[in-house]
């Protein structure tokens, strides 16, 4: 059994599956390719389900073995003479195409199920059998569809054959294993989310509060399987209903990214390719750095390099201000949230992203932009979010802290702001960079004859 992205024995179909033999095998291949493009946050977020695992593993007499990758020579070295190797099917190109070298080296189908989705692609169609373009459409069908029951493991032994010893991705983990203090786990998030859960109609946009779940790294690594989630939660309120929704929209853009693995590049409304984007590295820069004067952007900027986690929300007005308000391709964004997300995960960032620039599939239309400041005040009124992630405001009043530039001189001192010296002054106006982007757009859509 190789374990990939789901990192538990629980409701695991790929390792029910492999269970049902006399003897099984359990295996992790740590890539050196993903660990090191992985940020701080999630590769310790990853290594901890590593040695999570392993603890399960080792609490039912058995083990996990640890193998340096990459998995086209580490899978074919170990399983030469294995029977059939499980895994839960990858999502992305990436996996797929490694999948299939693998399969070509051991000269066998690898035996998949889908076990990191709620339902399996080609199981959510329209009445004409193809996948919705349009997520309520999708929804309504995917809500209706019963999942396949939950799969109970099998009584194989576990077996470990030692091929993982002295490998560095072992001692790495042993490492790790060494230094890590101790964690929720993410059945704990789950059981202290259903205490909130009720609300979350009311409090998901709000950025200051724990309104969300933070589910989204469990569920990328797999420590909990979407299924027990849906199941734990339920449809009874509609807090839960809103939630359960979010699910739905995670298994469509897998959905979608499986017929269209060209979406983690290019534009799904190949016409948007032709926007002529800015090329802007001190913009992009600021933006990175949350330093952009924008005091929502900058706050969700920050909390993402110091947490590796960013609230949907902020997430949403970010990307807006990278893309259209600084007018930078959303693929050097996408690359930036990809290589620091503790929940990175490619369907789901490049979906969100061609969202948020109007390029994707039932996007919003792009002259709907996104005013930061307007955000801002509705989101965080009371400014409790961006003092957290930006202390050098955290003296102005909640009237101004959404845009010190419009803030009385005499407040600003009162408040110890100097702009353009303590905090940066507007990288840009919103106003005229909305119609610049307004401008951009119309000329891609329409090209002149
Ligand atoms: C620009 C941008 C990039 C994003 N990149 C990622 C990413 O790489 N990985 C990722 O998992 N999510 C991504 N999201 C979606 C969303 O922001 C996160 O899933 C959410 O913030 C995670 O927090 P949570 O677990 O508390 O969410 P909750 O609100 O508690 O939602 C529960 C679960 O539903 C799913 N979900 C929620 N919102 C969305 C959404 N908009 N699209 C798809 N699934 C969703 C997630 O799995 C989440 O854990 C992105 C959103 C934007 C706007």
């Amino acid at each position: 059994m190789w374990f990939r992205h789901d990192l538990r024995l629980e409701d695991n179909p790929a390792w029910s599956r492999a269970t049902q033999a006399d003897t099984v095998e359990p295996v992790v291949v740590v890539e050196d390719t993903l660990l090191d493009a992985a940020g701080p946050h999630r590769r310790t977020r990853y290594l901890d389900a590593v040695v999570d695992l392993q603890d399960t593993l080792r609490a039912n007499g058995a083990d996990l073995t640890i193998l340096d990758g990459p998995a086209q020579i580490a899978i074919p070295r170990i399983a030469a003479n294995a029977d059939s190797i499980h895994v839960n099917e990858a999502v992305g190109p990436w996996g797929r195409r490694r999948d299939a070298e693998v399969s070509a080296a051991v000269a066998k189908p690898l035996t998949s199920e889908w076990g990191t989705l709620v339902a399996e692609p080609g199981t959510v169609l329209t009445g004409k059998g193809t996948l919705s373009r349009v997520f309520t459409a999708f929804w309504k069908v995917w809500v209706r569809t019963p999942p396949p029951p939950l799969p109970e493991a099998g009584s194989a032994e576990a077996v470990s054959g030692g091929a993982g010893i002295g490998s560095r991705a072992a001692e790495l983990v042993e490492q790790h294993r060494r230094q890590r203090s101790t964690i929720a786990s993410a059945h704990d998030r789950l059981a202290s989310w259903l205490d909130h859960v009720d609300r979350y109609d009311d409090d998901r946009d709000r950025p200051a509060i724990d309104g969300t779940s933070q589910l989204s790294a469990d569920l990328r690594l797999g420590t909990i399987s979407p299924r027990r989630v849906l199941d734990v939660v339920g449809t009874s309120t509609p807090g839960r209903d809103g939630f359960v929704r979010q699910l739905a929209w995670r298994d469509w853009y897998a959905h979608l990214l499986l017929e269209m693995p060209h979406m983690l590049s290019s534009a799904i409304r190949p016409e948007y390719d032709a926007i002529e984007w800015l090329d802007d590295p001190e913009g992009l820069e600021a933006w990175k750095s949350g330093q952009t004067g924008y005091p929502i952007v900058d706050a969700g900027m920050r909390q993402l390099a110091q947490t590796g986690w960013m609230h949907n929300r902020v997430r949403m007005i970010t990307a807006s201000f990278l893309v259209k308000d600084l007018l930078i391709d959303w693929r050097l964004g996408e690359r930036w949230f990809r290589s620091l997300l503790i929940d990175a995960e490619p369907s789901q960032n490049a979906g969100n992203w061609q969202w948020v620039a109007g390029t994707g599939t039932d996007a919003a239309p792009y002259f709907r932009i996104f005013n930061p400041v307007s955000q801002s005040r509705r989101f965080d009124p009371s400014g409790t979010y961006i003092r957290r992630w930006v202390p050098e405001l955290s003296a102005l009043a909640d009237r101004d802290i959404h845009a010190p530039w419009e803030t009385a001189p005499l407040d600003l001192a009162s408040a110890g702001v100097i702009l353009g010296d303590t905090y940066p002054a507007p990288l840009v106006d919103h106003a005229s960079a909305r119609a610049r982007t307004l401008e951009a757009y119309a000329r891609a859509v329409k090209p002149s004859t």
